[in-house]
């Protein structure tokens, strides 16, 4: 096959993607994905036994994908991240030249973008795209990826100047991080706020308990909460607690305030009342010691 075919192919895959998932917002699920035809088959554009995608037709490889897990215990997000803030994806085994680690290695070779399918619940994913192969670390049998966003700046060695770190770390979690936690969330939670069941995506946020300033991985399921925007700032500013139990407490001093319906449905009428949205798995449930971290600070705030 041409050159030619393998660009009109990615090409169409991600311009068919950036419709069916908002421009890369929401994710997708595999049923879905097999809707999608070029020029006029159907084509897969995910490997559903194997991690990567090389169709015969090809050269080189066309996706990737990373299964869901919970906990992260399966595959360790920590790992993804290195200390220079760019995300590395292992090789297939050991094997250096196992037919997927070539197919990865061919499209770093020729530069061409690939589509991340990263799993945030059963048979879900959340398509991260372009993502280039940028260099290969035959040590730790990983390659580097970067966004396209990220790409002028890294050089062929996978190397960041040191005053770009943080922006890189900063970028890689915007890219990677963020969409896939927020996705992972709204899954768990069925697009709805934990406070007050709200269901409008667009006034929702992936919250975390605990502030992960700190860590370079994905933040897990268990340290979060979808929290509508209001319920999320009066979180975040220590107006709203959760306990442990998983009941609601609002600052003492606004319950004997007397305002508008905000303040009387929305805050002081959930004081005492459980949360009305949990996950069903036990797995995604908000991490009872992460919650009690974030309700200490809340008391001291009181
Ligand atoms: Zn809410």
């Amino acid at each position: 096959m041409s050159d030619d075919f393998d660009f009109r192919l990615r090409e169409a895959a991600m311009d068919w993607l950036a419709v069916r998932t908002n421009d890369g917002t929401d994710p997708i699920r595999s049923d879905e994905l097999a809707d999608f035809h070029f020029e006029g088959a159907r084509f897969r554009l995910m490997d559903a036994q194997r991690g990567i995608r090389k169709p015969k037709e090809l050269s080189a490889a066309l996706s990737i994908r990373t299964v869901y897990s919970p906990d992260g215990a399966s595959r360790p997000y920590k790992d993804e991240m290195g200390d220079d803030g760019l995300i590395r994806y292992k090789w297939r085994g050991d094997d250096p030249y196992h037919s997927e680690n070539r197919a990865l290695r061919s499209a770093m070779e020729q530069e061409l973008p690939l589509i991340w399918f990263f799993g945030v619940g059963v048979a879900t994913y959340q398509p991260i795209y372009p993502v280039y192969l940028v260099a290969e670390e035959h040590d730790e049998h990983q390659f580097v990826i970067v966004h396209d966003a990220l790409r002028g700046l890294v050089t062929a060695s996978a190397h960041v100047e040191e005053r770009l770190r943080e922006y890189v770390m900063a970028e890689s979690k915007r890219r990677l991080h963020q969409p896939v936690f927020r996705a992972t969330v709204m899954r768990a939670y069925g697009t709805q706020c934990a406070v007050c069941a709200l269901r409008h995506g667009q006034l929702l946020d992936a919250a975390h308990i605990v502030a992960d300033s700190e860590e370079a991985g994905i933040p897990v399921v268990r340290n979060g909460l979808a929290l509508c925007k209001i319920h999320h700032a009066a979180y975040d500013a220590r107006i709203l607690g959760i306990r442990p139990d998983l009941t609601v407490e609002i600052r003492s001093d606004l319950l004997i305030e007397v305002d508008g319906p905000m303040l009387e449905y929305g805050l002081k009428e959930r004081h005492g009342q459980r949360l009305m949205v949990v996950p069903k798995a036990r797995s995604e449930k908000p991490d009872p010691e992460m919650l009690l971290q974030s309700y200490e600070r809340f008391l001291t705030a009181s």
